[in-house]
């Protein structure tokens, strides 16, 4: 083995699970209308609709402050309760077995597990996670699965500087895989390690805006890791 890594971090949505594919539009369906539900002034299409644009355009930015901005509240209803149940409603869910890989990724993880110190590190609701986790059968791969909530604060961040105490070593021989340049590459890269970005999902046109943000390397699936990182 000729690679220099040691550790490689995985991201779980649009990295691994086709996430934008498979579960984004039922779960931007169900945002709507808990939106429309908790009061916002549309209707449900409108709203989805209005919802991909602004990701489309912004991807920085806040979707449900912006829809709630754009579409107003009914008579009474709380605007903060708005974006909440829009959120939740995203973020906090039932996934069922329409849940899957991209093509390649479990043939990679098996392939991998074997050569390096494979963790996995998602961010979002720990249940709805759990669940996606479960339901893929892809715990055995990892040496731990690390739950960011940031809702209660947790950052992807504190979780790679942890996986850093408990592997000790060079920030150089561990290597960040994920979709999002902020999340997974800039994180990553503010401790030293490299980073390779798959450009898969519904932030792969969110291009890097400053030097942390840019990868080391750039992929269009993550079949292709590891061929391009020469894992
Ligand atoms: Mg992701």
């Amino acid at each position: 083995m000729s690679s220099r890594y040691k550790c490689i971090v995985f991201d779980l949505d649009d990295t691994l699970l086709d996430t934008n594919g498979r579960l984004v539009p039922a779960a931007a369906r169900e945002a709507c209308h808990a939106m429309i539900a908790a009061g916002l002034e549309t209707d449900a299409i409108t709203c989805y609709n209005e919802r991909a644009s602004f990701i489309a355009r912004e991807p920085r930015g806040n979707v449900y402050k912006h829809l709630v901005a754009k579409f107003g509240v009914r008579t009474g209803a709380n605007p903060e309760s708005v974006i909440d149940a829009g959120f939740r409603a995203f973020h906090q869910r039932d996934v069922g077995p329409e849940v899957a890989l991209f093509d390649g990724a479990q043939s990679l993880l098996e392939h991998l597990e074997r050569l390096y110190t494979l963790y996995l590190v998602t961010s979002g609701n720990e249940a709805t996670q759990k669940q996606k986790v479960a339901l893929l059968g892809i715990e055995r791969c990892f040496t731990r699965v690390i739950y960011v909530d940031p809702r209660r604060g947790q950052t992807k961040l504190d979780a790679f500087r942890e996986i850093m105490r408990m592997e000790g070593g060079e920030p150089g021989t561990f290597l960040s895989v994920g979709n999002r340049v902020d999340t997974d590459i800039a994180t990553a890269k503010e401790l030293g390690w490299d980073t390779c970005w798959v450009r898969t999902g519904e932030y792969a046109h969110m291009m890097p805006d400053h030097p942390l943000e840019t990868p080391d390397y750039e992929i269009p699936q993550i079949r292709d890791l590891g061929a391009r990182c020469r894992l």
